[in-house]
């Protein structure tokens, strides 16, 4: 997880301001992306998300006030933490100041150690930010994303294979008799024997990012620009390695195999939720046929 938030948008069309803030932030240890108008530190902005947003209230061509509001409404990857700066302030200002999406003001002149201090404070909100996202993404046993992160990289990938005319696949993987692992050996032993299986499924996608815990004992992989074949091979290599050796859970050793249903994106397809559906069929046909092995969808075509 990265703790370091450098990134700082500096917004003054005083000069000598703008070069002053932007060396305390440097001295700092902070990364500036300087402006003299709001514009075009908006339109920066939008594309590259800041950590920080530190900007002069009263500028000609867009207010800090404005500023502020504009980026609010912006679609950004994570929040900006935003600091008005200004010559004076009263209580009316520094509800105005607030109310646009403002998180701190700073009267100018500006103090270095103040303003440093200001954006620690903000950087724990980054930071808070960060792990409530993570938290929010993942699963809590296995450490895999969860099924939300998967719809949400599904949907992004669908599109970028619609635009890109690449090849996407998706593996859908079930434990075989997980119901009596857990019979035999007890509900917190059959957790551990979830968590390594995620674990070896991580290690041979060597991406962590590509698995996800779907529910229960189940668990999908996403793979992007990958052919049929290509999700076959990383199914068969999957498969291999969980069969490979029995999982060490406490005093125990349990061997465990599961069942693979592998799926690849056609143009017949209209949602990446048919995507899941493939790959689900075909981890049936995995599941019917004797478990323990890798289908794909085509070969359920082809026996059909
Ligand atoms: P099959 O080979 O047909 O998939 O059989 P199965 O026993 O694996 O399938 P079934 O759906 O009957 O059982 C799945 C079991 O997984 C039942 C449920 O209690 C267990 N399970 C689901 N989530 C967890 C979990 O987080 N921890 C543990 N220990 N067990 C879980
Ligand atoms: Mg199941
Ligand atoms: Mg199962």
């Amino acid at each position: 997880m990265d703790t370091s938030f450098r990134k700082v948008v500096v917004v003054d069309d005083d000069p000598v301001t703008l070069r002053v803030v932007s060396k305390f932030l440097e001295s700092g240890g902070y990364q500036i992306h300087a402006f003299s108008n709001a514009p075009e530190a908006l339109a920066f902005m939008e594309v590259n998300c800041p950590d920080f947003l530190v900007t002069d209230w009263h500028m000609k061509s867009m207010t800090g006030i404005e500023l502020c509001e504009r980026l609010r409404k912006l679609r950004l990857p994570h929040y900006v933490y935003t600091v008005l700066l200004t010559s004076s302030i009263d209580v009316n200002g520094m509800v105005t100041s607030l109310e646009a999406g403002a998180d701190d003001y700073l009267k100018k002149p500006v103090i270095r150690e103040e303003l440093l201090a200001i954006l620690r404070a903000g950087g724990r909100i980054r930071l808070m930010e960060q792990e409530l996202k993570f938290l929010a993404s993942h699963d809590a046993l296995t450490g895999v994303a969860n099924r939300r992160s998967l719809f949400d990289t599904l949907d992004k990938e669908w599109s970028r294979a619609n635009r890109q005319r690449t090849d996407l696949s998706c593996v859908m993987i079930d434990v075989d008799f997980f119901k009596s692992i857990n019979d035999l050996h007890g509900h917190l032993l059959g957790d551990v024997v979830l968590k390594s299986i995620a674990q070896r499924l991580v290690e041979v996608c060597r991406d962590y990012d590509n698995v996800y815990r779907y529910g229960g004992e189940e668990f999908c992989i996403v793979l992007p620009e990958t052919s049929e074949d290509g999700a076959m091979t990383c199914a068969e290599r999957c498969r291999a390695s969980i069969a490979a050796s029995p999982i060490v859970a406490g005093d125990r050793s349990i061997p465990v195999t599961a069942s693979f249903g592998v799926a690849v994106r056609t143009d017949s397809m209209a949602t990446p939720g048919q995507l899941i559906s493939a790959a689900d069929h075909a981890l049936l046909v995995a599941k019917s046929s004797g478990r323990n092995r890798v289908i794909s969808n085509q070969m359920t075509f082809a026996e059909n």
